[in-house]
């Protein structure tokens, strides 16, 4: 399969979304991970974004809340690969009225080849690899084959 090669930056573009009954997993992930986050760009939902602001203390570039199309905000930003890193606690246990832009959200940073977390461990793992404070270079399939099919 050809690919085409991404570069995320040292400094990463992180979004952070979080369901309501998965916020206060994030918000406390992320009260750990405070020296390491500040070295990001963060990105996140309305709400998530605004309680994350309390806790990081930081500048965070706040999309509208998830319901109201900010997980389509993010999408739209991985697609055009402002966004290069996801952390997205989203309820297993809970259907979303947004639900279809959730899986929109998963599915477009998997086309992507984006970093995904959606459970605390993996985010962990994530977070304390070398990679975070590295270029790393994300391969992409090549879609050239796509934009020239028989259509
Ligand atoms: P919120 O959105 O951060 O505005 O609550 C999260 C979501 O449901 O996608």
């Amino acid at each position: 399969m050809k690919h085409t090669k991404l570069p995320i930056q040292k400094v990463k573009n992180i979004a952070l979304v979080a369901h309501d009954n998965r916020k206060q997993d994030l918000i406390e992930w992320a009260r750990f991970n405070k020296p390491v986050l500040q070295n990001h760009n963060i990105f996140a939902t309305g709400t998530t974004g605004r309680l994350l602001e309390e806790v990081l203390e930081m500048r965070i570039t706040r999309f509208q809340s998830g319901p109201l199309g900010g997980d389509q905000q993010i999408g739209s930003h991985i697609t055009e690969g402002k966004i290069d890193f996801l952390i997205f606690f989203w309820d297993p246990l809970e259907p979303q009225p947004h639900d279809p832009d959730v899986k929109a959200l998963l599915r477009i940073a998997l086309v992507w080849n984006i970093p995904t977390a959606c459970n605390r461990s993996t985010a962990d793992f994530l977070i304390s690899s070398i990679l975070m404070d590295r270029t790393y270079t994300r391969l992409v399939q090549d879609f050239s084959d796509y934009h020239n099919r028989k259509v």
